[in-house]
């Protein structure tokens, strides 16, 4: 379907060069040349019939010296433009869109790459709002237990991994989950040191909010019996007294941090694999939460080997010299990364428990969760990034973590203010609370597959009343904020569709429950799509540069093999990303 004018050669995961300047982003204006060249012949009056008759010609002939260099024809196009929300074409100049529109032929010139493009369905590219770059990259690299059944699943991953490895060396995986194996126990180390004695075994829980290891891992970290909890941390023991080899939260360190480190290529390979994984699925931007100094460098030399296919914005990894310095420094802003937020964590996860609750789980009537930071933490790090012009963006699931954030931010944010701090997961909120988020302009950044994950037991985790405040999407929206949308990823699957089909249909991919959980928190099609593209750039400041499709922004687009604006539900999970263009280049294409 695609004809190239021009030999292009390969030109997947070649990114535009990168200008990082510390200034707001002002969109570019389009070239303007066509009456340069003209102007010195403008004294000779005699003359002005001939010259306007010139200008004229090399107005036109301009005109035809500056084609787009990509035009994609006859597609059905949702611009995300109130004025013109639908269209057949759109052309490019340079990493700028130069029109949309129904017939732009003209646009066309003999070095003019065209996509023709009947049946297929266009969209401004994907932005995931929160996910995790180098988690993905790593996810791709070790075990991935999402799939297990049981524990027994698991314990045979571990005994083939362990028959691969050398005496020693650690296994890593993630994403198992008690509550889909019968009984919905959490395992012991007793299981996975039945197959691996030698090699210390870290296994994260599917919401990385919970490590199950083995007793060589318990060994080396020196987790016994007479170990305490760390503060924010809990380890479970078993009746006797010994750890049974489940660590939450802050704990999981305890085991964690005796893996060696990555290396620096290491990282920098994860953080590549991820990145060609988002322009596979279709996501140009993606909003990495929690992003440390190296990091950052591998993203630079990424980017100056032109080997990034997708737009980051970081938000860095909590307090430390790092934050200090673009406190004192203010916001970077660049094409294809950008660093002006940090990410801040307030509480676990719902899963494992360690979801900060205002009254104890409705499931677990003596525990009422972790909270990680408290409010005077939260409120320093917002005072700081208030007067750096950095925005604040906390992990905030159980109620309480919630409202602690609310509070924090409000001690510094003036009402009605446009900093457009975050709330990231917003999951589980009073009812009275979400007021705070509207008076204040905080922003929810959600993740809907995370609801269509939990719905199984969430109410047995907070009961009836609580979860009429959770994963409450058109609560938020009847407020009148924008959502930001987004994955988690990895410990979600980093796909926009499937984020797309969950916001829709709150429905797991067999279609259950019938009509969705609590459907009337589903969001519009018109909403969900909103939520990946033009309300997940505001909650980066860059809604005036991408989410939309109008000339002078940046050319950040999809293709999708069907029209998930109308077909049954179902279809959207077989819908099929055949390009992914970002500024432009087109960084993805299917394979036939
Ligand atoms: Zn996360």
């Amino acid at each position: 379907m695609t004809r190239a004018a021009q030999s292009s050669g390969n030109v997947s995961f070649q990114a535009p060069a990168e200008t990082n300047k510390t200034a707001s982003i002002v969109p570019q204006t389009l070239p303007t040349v066509i009456f340069q060249g003209t102007a010195r012949c403008c004294a000779i009056l005699s003359a002005m019939p001939l010259i306007v008759a010139l200008a004229a010609l090399v107005t036109s002939a301009l005109a035809v010296a500056q084609p787009a260099d990509l035009l994609v024809r006859n597609a059905n196009i949702y611009t995300m433009e109130s004025r013109t929300p639908r269209a057949k074409e759109i052309a490019v100049r340079g990493d700028r869109i130069a029109a949309v529109g129904d017939n732009l032929a003209s646009h066309s010139g003999p070095n003019t790459r065209v996509i023709d493009a009947p049946g297929a369905t266009l969209v401004p590219g994907f932005i995931d709002s929160h996910g995790h770059m180098r988690g993905l990259g790593e996810s791709l690299e070790i075990l991935d237990l999402r799939h297990s059944n049981t524990v027994s699943d698991v314990v045979s991953q571990v005994k083939q991994a362990a028959a691969s490895r050398k005496s020693g060396e650690w296994i890593t995986g993630r994403a198992w989950d008690q509550t889909r194996w019968p009984g919905a126990q959490f395992p012991t180390a007793d299981d996975l040191t039945a197959v691996s004695q030698n090699h210390p075994v870290y296994l994260t829980r599917v919401d990385g909010h919970a490590a199950w290891v083995n007793r060589k891992a318990l060994e080396l970290a020196d987790v016994n019996a007479a170990t305490s909890d760390p503060p924010g941390g809990k380890i479970h023991h078993d009746r006797a007294g010994r750890p049974t080899g489940i660590l939450i939260d802050r704990a999981m360190g305890l085991v964690g941090r005796k893996i060696p480190p990555s290396t620096p290529e290491q990282i920098r390979n994860r953080i590549a694999r991820a990145a060609e994984e988002c322009a596979r699925l279709g996501l140009t931007s993606v909003h990495d939460a929690g992003t440390s100094a190296e990091d950052l460098s591998t993203y630079r030399a990424l980017i100056q080997g032109s080997k990034l296919p997708v737009r980051v914005y970081a938000m860095i990894r909590g307090e430390g010299p790092l934050w200090d310095q673009y406190c004192r420094s203010g916001p970077e802003v660049g094409s294809l990364l950008t660093v002006r937020s940090v990410k801040l964590v307030a509480d676990g996860a719902l899963g494992s428990r360690g979801a900060a609750l205002k009254q104890p789980y409705s499931d677990d009537p003596r525990n009422s969760g972790l909270q990680i930071l408290p409010k005077s933490t939260i409120e320093r790090v917002a005072h700081a990034a208030y007067k750096a012009g950095l925005q604040v963006n906390t992990h905030a699931i159980g109620d309480l973590a919630n409202r602690t954030v609310l509070d924090a931010y409000a001690a510094v944010l003036p009402p009605g203010n446009d900093r457009r701090f975050r709330v990231e997961h917003a999951q589980v909120v009073s009812l009275e609370d979400f007021a705070l988020f509207a008076r204040f302009r905080i922003l929810p950044s959600v993740q809907a597959v995370h609801a269509t994950s939990d719905m199984r037991w969430a109410q047995q985790r907070v009961g009836p009343d609580r979860v009429k405040g959770a994963y409450a999407w058109q609560r938020f929206l009847a407020l009148g904020l924008p959502i930001a949308n987004g994955s988690d990823f990895p410990v979600e699957n980093a796909n926009p569709l499937w984020g797309f089909y969950a916001s829709i249909t709150r429905q797991d991919h067999a279609g259950a429950p019938p009509g969705g959980w609590q459907p009337d928190q589903c969001m519009t099609r018109e909403q969900a799509l909103r939520s990946f593209t033009l309300d997940a750039a505001f909650a980066a400041f860059e809604e005036r540069e991408k989410g939309s499709l109008a000339p002078g922004k940046l050319a950040d687009f999809v293709l999708l093999s069907r029209d998930i604006m109308t077909i049954p539900p179902a279809e959207i999970l077989e819908t099929r990303v055949t390009h992914t263009v970002l500024g432009g280049r087109i960084v993805y294409q299917e394979k036939h």
